[in-house]
């Protein structure tokens, strides 16, 4: 018996290890249509322009996608101002960390991130077998010399979610670009501006420019989030040539399917969209910030499109999560980013928003 259990196929070293990722959740038990603000979705949805490509690219099923997504990589050239050929795109920025990884990580490396950072970074280093050291965010922010404490000569990738999810945080340019300034030439350093839309801080500033002039710095956005196409998964990465087409080797064929190549070129065309989409959340943030702490929460302040409220205790933050559960809202717990005693919310439509003040304020801890 035993025998036979030890020849069953074994997974690599590590595997077992890591924590699969889960989304926030998408259903209640007996709610026909929940209010979802648990995944920092768009609460608009997607442009009407994206739709009608999304319907135009039904005749062209049959056919293989664009392999270089070409006609989606000059649309985000020219709209973000960058060179086309700097450019790899991801079935959503998760593939992008991944392709990162895989093509940059062996066994005994390791990359570096905030303690709070995204997941999606950690999931494939551990793959390969690759170590993940985690910075303490004592004050829930990324703090640059804790980053660059915990870099050696095994450290090949640093990631930084600016702004950060779940914390809404953010490091200043000045930050960013001081823990270039630190780091080896050959430790890349990642920017990951999932968020970057939404936030209006002054001191927030895209990392474009200094990728532009460093050949180890890569930014990624996605289309899931201001453009509300997470459905369709797209983003990318800008970064050096030289990594581009290192990456490229990883890149899986035609990973950008051909209907999110179409939309996502077209929600690129929709200024008013974007717009209007960018406005909902800076409307609605500081209102919600200051109502959720007129309730006695401890809310942050936030660059992206969602608030952290924090409970007295893992108790409480569970009791209200079901609390909101069985008034029909869906927010996220971030129990498993290490956070078990807060809540995520997601800026949603104006009635969204109202209902979910509403049944926070009927919550009794
Ligand atoms: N980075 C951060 C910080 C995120 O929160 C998310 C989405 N939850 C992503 C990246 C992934 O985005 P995508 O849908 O493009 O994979």
């Amino acid at each position: 018996m035993t025998d036979i259990l030890t020849r069953l196929p074994q997974p690599k070293p590590g595997i077992m290890d890591i924590h699969a990722y889960v989304g926030g959740k998408s259903k209640i038990e007996g709610v026909a249509e929940p209010i979802k603000l648990s995944s920092n979705e768009n609460a608009l949805g997607c442009s009407a322009l994206a739709l009608a490509a999304y319907d135009e690219a039904r005749a062209k099923l049959f056919r293989y996608p664009d392999g270089l997504a070409s006609p989606l990589r000059s649309a985000v050239a020219a709209y973000h101002d960058l060179e086309p050929e700097r450019l790899i795109f991801g079935n959503g920025s998760d593939e992008v960390f991944g392709m990162l990884n895989q093509t940059y990580l062996q066994p005994g490396d390791n990359i570096v991130t905030g303690e709070f950072g995204f997941l999606a970074y950690r999931i494939s280093a551990q793959a390969c077998q690759s170590e993940v050291r985690l910075a303490p965010e004592p004050e829930l922010r990324v703090e640059i010399p804790r980053i660059l404490e915990l870099v050696d000569d095994r450290t090949r990738i640093v990631y930084i979610s600016n702004p950060a999810n779940p914390t809404g945080t953010w490091n200043t340019p000045e930050e960013i670009a001081y823990l270039r300034s630190e780091l080896d030439p050959s430790v890349i350093l990642v920017i990951d501006e999932a968020y970057a839309e939404f936030a209006d801080e002054p001191t927030w500033e895209t990392s474009f420019g200094l990728a532009r002039a460093h050949d180890n710095i890569v930014v990624t956005r996605t289309f899931s989030k201001i453009h509300g196409l997470a459905g369709l998964r797209v983003g990318f990465g800008y970064a050096p040539i030289g990594m581009i087409e290192a990456m490229e080797r990883m890149r899986m064929p035609f990973n950008i399917n051909l209907p999110a190549q179409y939309a996502a070129a077209a929600a690129l065309q929709d200024q008013a969209h974007i717009d209007a989409s960018r406005q909902q959340v800076l409307n609605w943030r500081p209102r919600l910030i200051q109502e959720i702490r007129a309730l006695g929460y401890r809310v942050e302040r936030s660059a992206g499109n969602f608030l952290l409220i924090h409970f007295d205790s893992e108790q409480v933050a569970s009791d209200a999560n079901d609390h909101l559960m069985r008034e029909g809202i869906l927010i996220r717990w971030v129990k498993n980013y290490g956070l078990p005693q807060a809540l995520r919310v997601t800026v949603g439509k104006d009635d969204e928003n109202r209902a979910f003040l509403e049944a926070l304020a009927r919550f009794k801890a």
